[in-house]
């Protein structure tokens, strides 16, 4: 049995004053959501606060990005350490806006998850295809390269601390999400390759879906067999569309 998780990505948006106003908004909204992980991926700028508001709570503070070096001359990024000291117990790496946006690599990608798991960070990883990909019957194979690519340098004894999150390129943002039908057809393969690559643990591996997920839409995905959590980008700032997406099982559309 997987743990649900479920994510909210800040991306580059709310400044120190939000901070407070969100989670003292939010979190008694998910008191009672007891069985699943519930992260938050801040601005860097924003981690030490949002830690401190989350403490004594079970919702945990997530970068966004990690530069995979310990130290040094890299002007602007930010180490693995450094996420760890913030209280970090998460971090996105290879989020489809880095990599389209600013030309990562899966090589690079699989660095940056290696990084984390020395820091004793999990990494949520994120793969996807765009729309001209899947219009062209590519979107598995695309996947699949993204992911043996981006998990190259997990060993298997960590390979359980590893977040896999799908999220199409074309449905991030949009307001299109995909259908559940079709986002599971992506993870059942991603679970396949998760096995064959890990073995027993690959069957352990939570798998995410994230591409304009809404309270109205995570019901029926979360109801799919390998869809183990939710990325949420835009809905994850409101504190109230995000509670009702922790609390997906109270959104059964009647
Ligand atoms: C994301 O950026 O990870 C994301 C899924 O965004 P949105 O929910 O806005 O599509």
């Amino acid at each position: 049995m997987r743990r649900p998780i479920l994510a909210a990505n800040w991306k580059m948006n709310l400044t120190s004053a939000d901070v407070s106003a969100y989670t003292n908004r939010f979190i008694p909204l998910v008191a009672d959501a007891k069985d699943v992980d519930i992260v938050i991926a801040a601005p860097f700028t924003l981690l030490d606060r949002l830690a401190n508001e989350l403490a004594g709570t079970a919702i945990q503070a997530a970068g966004q990005n990690v530069h995979p070096e310990e130290s040094g001359a890299f002007t602007g990024e930010i180490a693995a350490a450094m996420l760890a000291d913030m209280g970090c117990a998460y971090a996105i790496v290879g989020h489809s806006e880095r990599r389209a946006l600013f030309g990562e690599s899966s090589a690079f990608v699989a660095k940056k998850a290696s990084a984390l798991l020395r820091c004793e960070i999990r990494p949520i990883v994120c793969v996807g295809e765009t729309l001209q990909q899947r219009d062209a019957g590519r979107a598995l194979e695309v996947v699949e390269t993204q992911l043996r690519e981006s998990l190259a340098e997990i060993p298997g004894e960590q390979a359980e601390q590893v977040v896999v999150a799908y999220e199409p390129v074309w449905a991030i943002g949009t307001g299109r999400t995909a259908t559940p039908e079709i986002a599971q057809e992506v993870h059942a393969h991603i679970r396949k390759q998760l096995s064959a690559q890990f073995g027993e643990a690959g069957n352990r591996i939570r798998i995410q879906y994230g591409g304009s997920v809404k309270p109205e839409t995570v019901y029926d995905l979360m109801n799919q067999p390998d869809i183990d959590g939710a990325l949420v980008g835009g809905a994850s700032l409101d504190p109230e569309a995000f509670s009702r997406i922790v609390l997906y099982q109270n959104q059964r559309n009647p």
